[in-house]
């Protein structure tokens, strides 16, 4: 029986070197974070910006290497893998980034676009390559005639729609997508959304959608991490979450729903800005701006473990019984 969980990461940590002020520091981007992913969900990670969501993805896909912990995918501890198991990695595991402008090379036609990962990967002979091209093509929504043309030519959505196909084209099992539509218009961000959803279906994919886009999060993901300065404070189905939500923060995120731009929301009802990574606070992180911290929460960071059944959050006084009032 093929293992339940594709990707599963224990205590991983991303810290990046800096210089503020002629002094040495450290972003502490991702900071000791856990999480299994289940083959076949779509599994979400959310916060605001600048709380490590992209580093995460980065680290948890080897696109970078972490500082500490393990990653294990299928099975397989990623930092152990030589050339050869990476590029087979590479296969199964694709990401879509968040800007669809600059992830395209201007001067490459679009069928070349689609084409390359099967040149990367000794795939198919031309003719064949050129057959799945047009497939491809036809399988995002875009016409075959398509790929004699350059990407100056294709709107935002029609661009991710294109890598959307350049990343199916090795037939992955896993898709990273990190704000797949955030750079998009509103109006046609449904609809790559949409699309997203029924490739995943058709192809058996498993996602880790990554967002800062709670009411999208809703929408289409089976479970989701709340990340705030580094760290995962929750975890949870995402029904479950919405109903009653058990960290302070996630409360606050989901008042903060249905507003376009999280960051003016989220002012409104908490307390100050999100602190440094560079400094963050003792104790838990977030309780400079939590409406319920005590001394404990000034002093100590609080382990993030099951709180409820099949619920973990890392909170000394997690949100038990009070669905009613988040
Ligand atoms: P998010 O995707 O949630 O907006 P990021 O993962 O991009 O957050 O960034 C998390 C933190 O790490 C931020 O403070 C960011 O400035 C910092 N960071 C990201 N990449 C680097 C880097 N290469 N060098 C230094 N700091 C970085
Ligand atoms: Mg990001």
């Amino acid at each position: 029986m093929t293992d339940p969980i594709i990707l599963s990461a224990r205590n991983v940590k991303k810290y990046y070197p800096v210089k503020t002020l002629g002094k040495k520091g450290l972003v502490k981007a991702v900071d000791d974070v856990s999480l299994d992913i289940v083959r076949g969900e779509t599994f979400g990670v959310v916060g605001e910006s600048g709380c490590g969501k992209s580093t995460l993805g980065k680290v948890l896909l080897r696109l970078e290497d972490l500082t500490e912990g393990t990653v294990i995918f299928n099975g397989q501890d990623l930092s152990g893998l030589n050339r050869a198991g990476l590029k087979t990695f590479r296969k199964q595991a694709q990401v879509i980034y968040q800007d669809p402008y600059s992830a395209l090379n201007p001067k490459k036609k679009i069928g070349a676009v689609i084409e390359e990962p099967f040149k990367i990967h000794r795939l198919f002979t031309k003719q064949e390559r050129q057959k799945k091209v047009v497939a491809l093509l036809e399988k995002v929504g875009l016409h075959p005639d398509h790929r004699d043309r350059y990407p100056h030519e294709f709107s935002g959505g029609q661009r991710q729609r294109i890598i959307t196909a350049r990343a199916l084209s090795v037939s992955p099992e896993f898709i990273l997508a990190d704000e797949p539509v955030s750079a998009l218009d509103v109006s046609i961000q449904a609809q790559v959304i949409n699309l997203l959803m029924d490739l995943k279906k058709e192809e058996s994919l498993t996602y880790l959608f990554i967002s800062h886009d709670l009411g999208v999060v809703k929408h289409i993901c089976d479970r989701l991490a709340v990340m705030y300065l580094g760290r995962i404070v929750e975890t949870a189905a995402v029904e479950e979450f919405f109903a009653a939500p058990l960290h302070p923060y996630s409360r606050a995120l989901i008042a903060a729903v249905p507003v376009v731009d999280p960051r003016i929301a989220l002012s409104a009802i908490l307390e100050g800005d999100v602190p440094s990574p560079i400094n963050p606070p003792d104790g838990c992180h977030f309780h400079p701006r939590c409406s319920i911290a005590g001394d404990i929460c000034r002093r100590k960071a609080p382990r993030f473990e099951e709180k409820l059944s099949g619920r973990f959050a890392a909170c000394h006084f997690p949100l038990i019984n009070q669905g009613e009032a988040a």
